[in-house]
């Protein structure tokens, strides 16, 4: 239906003044509608819950951006039961009408971008042009996986033998559970249910507390968008209580969690047990952390590598699971390097969200401003404090903090620690910074800043990381150019945005006919 090549979303340039009058006007619309009410949404009927949890603006601590329907572990039954009634049909629905109904729903993105921005701006604190990011990922995944849906439903014709027709199919697996974190609100959600609904199956959609007036967003444009009742299932609520649940029930086939490993471990341990009249083994889609590192080669061009990490490390406050932690420098130009990037943190801004002129603006909550502060206190006791950047006091937002001469073994290189937190690390040639770059346990993102071919080649050989940037900063992935995911304790199951990636949701079948 949509020939041709793949095209990501543009982005807005937050330069022209009409895009930014629009985004304005957004904000002011969003924010005469805070508090938002969010029901759950389950078999196409909103449900309120006595259970309500407040979300604050991190910006500014005092503003309540939405009142949340914490759904209880009755509620994800009946989410469930819903899910497993639509499976019947929805699975016989064909492979082109949910497509298009996929397609359909990142037309809405389109239309609505505005205030989906402005829903992320106030919700979780994302600035502008991160929030258009997430944005523009989400209707891209809505796209990639709908087109790519479109080709997997033609049988692939298996051998050549005279007589006989052999045909690889792919079907779909049941319900699956879709468990989210809040730092990508909308793509990371959008991707996983968009996954799992296209190739067939039913889902009921967890999101993360902290991000829940962002899923009631995507929801009330599923809705829109025509799925039927009961496809797709919403229910906001507690990880460990509605989580849980859906993650051990019976009827789950499939679990596509993106989120922290200690969560990730847990349920996949979860998984492994059997329930009573459980039909499938649990597919488990396990996407978790990262102690992502950039290595700055003696011939690194210095401007581009101090531009590259800073952004990479400080984009949305180091809170991206592709952000730098590590910043593995060779001894020759490590000064060098270092000076210049303590310099130019000097010149991050760090405000509201709302505040276009931010860089950085605050951390998602209280628990992970309090977090990230007690590291940052830790590392001055243990660690060369380089730079700490002095924040505003009404919100939740955390300095973007560099530490120098940081043991490749220390805690504060070795533990992912979601903040604008940044260990710089002296490593003695490119074999030693290979092996600190691989001493973690994780392997998501790094980078290389390097003019040199055979340095090059050999990191592109010898860096253990699901997604290798050279010359360049290593977030930012782009759906279908940079397919992304990790290994090793970063996670399990195959990129997101990338070929791979519906077939985790959906079961091959060998049809053999002797004809
Ligand atoms: P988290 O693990 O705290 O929460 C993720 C989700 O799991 C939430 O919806 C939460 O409610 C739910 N949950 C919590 N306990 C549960 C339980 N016992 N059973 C079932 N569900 C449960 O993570 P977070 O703070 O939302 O996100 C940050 C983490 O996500 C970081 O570690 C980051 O690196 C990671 N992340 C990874 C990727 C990737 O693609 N690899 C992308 C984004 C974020």
């Amino acid at each position: 239906k949509k020939p041709g090549r793949f095209y990501n979303e543009p982005l807005l340039d937050f330069a022209v003044k009409a895009d930014r009058e629009k985004m304005l006007k957004a904000l002011s619309d969003f924010k005469a509608s805070m508090p938002v009410n969010v029901p759950l949404h389950i078999n196409g009927k909103e449900i309120s819950t006595s259970n309500i949890f407040e979300r604050v603006n991190p910006s500014h601590a005092d503003q309540v951006v939405g009142k949340i329907n914490m759904g209880s572990v009755d509620h994800a039954e009946q989410a469930m039961q819903a899910a497993q009634t639509a499976f019947k049909t929805w699975k016989t629905v064909p492979a082109a009408k949910r497509a298009d109904m996929v397609d359909k729903l990142a037309d809405i993105m389109t239309r609505d971008k505005f205030k989906l921005i402005a829903t992320q701006v106030l919700e979780v604190g994302k600035p502008w042009a991160e929030a258009d990011g997430d944005i523009g990922e989400a209707i891209d995944f809505c796209r990639y996986y709908a087109r790519h849906m479109r080709e997997l439903a033609s049988p692939l014709r298996q051998g050549a033998l005279p007589g006989e027709l052999s045909q690889y199919i792919y079907k779909s697996r049941g319900v699956t559970a879709v468990i989210a974190p809040w730092n990508f609100p909308l793509a990371i959600l959008a991707g996983m249910v968009t996954a799992a609904a296209v190739t067939g199956n039913t889902v009921v959609m967890k999101p993360a507390e902290q991000s829940s007036v962002v899923a009631w967003g995507l929801m009330k444009m599923i809705v829109e968008a025509g799925f039927p009742a009961g496809v797709i299932n919403f229910l906001p609520g507690y990880g460990e209580e509605v989580g849980e649940y859906i993650v051990n029930h019976k009827f789950t086939t499939t679990i596509a969690f993106t989120g922290s490993k200690a969560v990730g471990l847990h349920i996949l341990n979860k998984a492994s047990l059997v329930q009573p009249g459980q039909t499938h083994v649990k597919r488990c889609i396990i996407e978790m952390g990262g102690k992502n590192a950039v290595i700055i080669d003696n011939d690194a061009d210095l401007d581009e590598a101090v531009d590259g990490v800073l952004y990479s490390s400080f984009g949305f406050s180091g809170q991206k699971c592709s952000a730098a932690s590590r910043v593995i420098v060779l001894d020759e130009v490590y000064d060098r390097f270092t000076d210049r990037l303590v310099e130019a943190a000097k010149s991050i801004e760090i405000g509201s969200a709302e505040n276009p002129k931010a860089y950085m603006g605050p951390v998602v909550d209280k628990e992970a401003y309090e977090r990230i502060l007690g590291t940052i206190a830790e590392g001055e006791k243990n660690h060369k404090l380089l730079f700490k950047a002095n924040v505003p006091s009404n919100g939740y937002y955390a300095p973007a903090t560099i530490f120098g001469n940081v043991p490749g073994d220390a805690k504060l290189a070795q533990q992912e620690i979601f903040g604008p937190v940044v260990a710089v690390i002296r490593a003695k040639n490119l074999d030693h910074a290979l092996e600190i770059a691989n001493s973690t346990e994780y392997a998501l993102t790094g980078g290389l800043f390097s003019r040199s071919p055979a340095n090059i080649a050999r990191v592109k050989e010898e860096f253990e990381v699901g997604n290798l940037y050279v010359n360049r900063g290593i977030t930012g992935a782009m759906v279908d150019r940079h397919p992304f995911g990790g290994f090793k304790m970063s996670g399990v199951g195959s990129k997101t945005g990338g070929i791979d990636y519906l077939k985790q949701y959906m079961e091959p079948i060998c049809v053999t006919e002797n004809t």
